[in-house]
């Protein structure tokens, strides 16, 4: 052999030892979380700018209507941040973690009747400081940093292939169906050997539209693949103003979000009856949440009730979308 070519081979072979010990890293954290019931995925920061692109395509072309988008970015204060320079200039990786989730049932009493509010799977969440935890600790025992970044979950789980589009452009897992709710984040430990691919859809979509027939607000169409957002009903009741005439007050089948096109979905039959208790609110409780009472207002134990299910930050909605559940119940419209 000459030495040029033994100076490729060390060289490859010094390759593949970075790779080696950058899988082993990223294994150990995969199966870390995979211990505690979580999955995670890494994939390299190589791929932001693809992401970014992808990004500005629909926003461009119009797939994204851009006036949605500027009102989302408004409303929570968030714009997708593709240049982690800021957070963790030496990133290499991004971590995309999954934690299983139920639905969980609130449980209001008014005029001396029981009324139920669902809160679907993806709000709640106490599980994002346990993998937080895992994560930071293994991450640090090998040197490496981590940081939440802002970017979009849903398209980073389908292209890394944790998970599969929706028809209803909600996101489902093998065997979780889309009980579960995802994170994003920055390390600067090396991601070694990856999956990444085109973004996908489920196998069941395509002999399926039962979701395009259940939705009330028609933002699911068969002819393109991309919901109208800015038509969910999960636009209007996490927004702060009062619901447009168009919707229907029976429509209202959630807390907060809605969980119709979820339901109906074959691939969450083994989920849609997962429905963990979320608090019992006593009369009283019920009538200072539909008085609107402001929260710094509340019984210390309401507060504490309505922090387990993550609801202090939308405790704004509460009083708007409570009371239409209940006037839909009490006039037998669900
Ligand atoms: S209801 Fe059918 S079409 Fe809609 S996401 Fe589920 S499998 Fe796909
Ligand atoms: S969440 Fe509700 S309104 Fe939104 S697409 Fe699904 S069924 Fe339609």
């Amino acid at each position: 052999m000459t030495k040029l070519a033994n100076l490729t081979l060390l060289t490859k072979l010094a390759d593949q030892t970075i790779v080696m010990k950058a899988d082993n890293r990223v294994g150990a954290l995969e199966k870390r979380l995979k211990q505690d019931g979580f999955k995670g995925l890494v994939v390299s920061t190589d791929h932001l700018s693809e992401l970014r692109s992808e990004y500005d395509r629909l926003l461009n072309e119009g797939g994204l209507d851009r006036d949605f988008y500027n009102e989302i970015v408004a409303r929570y204060g968030l714009a997708w941040d593709f240049d982690p320079s800021t957070k963790l200039p030496a990133a290499r990786s991004i971590i995309i973690t999954a934690a299983q989730q139920p639905k969980m049932s609130m449980e209001f009493t008014y005029g001396a009747k029981k009324y139920y509010g669902i809160i679907p799977p993806t709000y709640v969440y106490d599980t994002d400081a346990a993998i937080l935890r895992i994560i930071s600790n293994l991450l640090h025992e090998k040197g490496y940093s981590i940081n939440q970044a802002l970017l979009p979950a849903k398209l980073l789980a389908v292209r890394s292939g944790l998970a599969r589009y929706g028809r209803n452009n909600v996101t489902y897992i093998d065997g979780w169906g889309s009980y579960f709710r995802l994170r994003v984040y920055f390390s600067d430990m090396p991601c070694g050997e990856e999956s990444w691919g085109e973004a996908a859809a489920m196998a069941q979509c395509r002999e399926c539209t039962a979701c395009v027939k259940k939705c009330p607000t028609k933002a699911i169409s068969s002819e393109r693949f991309l919901i109208n957002a800015g038509r969910c009903l999960t636009f209007f009741n996490e927004g702060p103003d009062e619901f447009p005439e168009w919707i229907e007050p029976a429509w209202h089948n959630c807390l907060i979000g809605c969980m119709i096109c979820q339901d109906v979905c074959p691939a969450n039959k083994e989920y849609i009856r997962w429905l963990m208790p979320g608090g019992e609110f006593s009369e009283e409780e019920t009538k200072l949440i539909l008085d609107g009472v402001p929260q710094d207002r509340l019984p210390a134990q309401t507060t504490e009730k309505l922090s387990k299910v993550s609801m202090l930050d939308s405790y704004d909605l509460l009083q708007r979308n409570l009371r239409v559940l209940i006037e839909n119940a009490g006039s037998g419209r669900q």
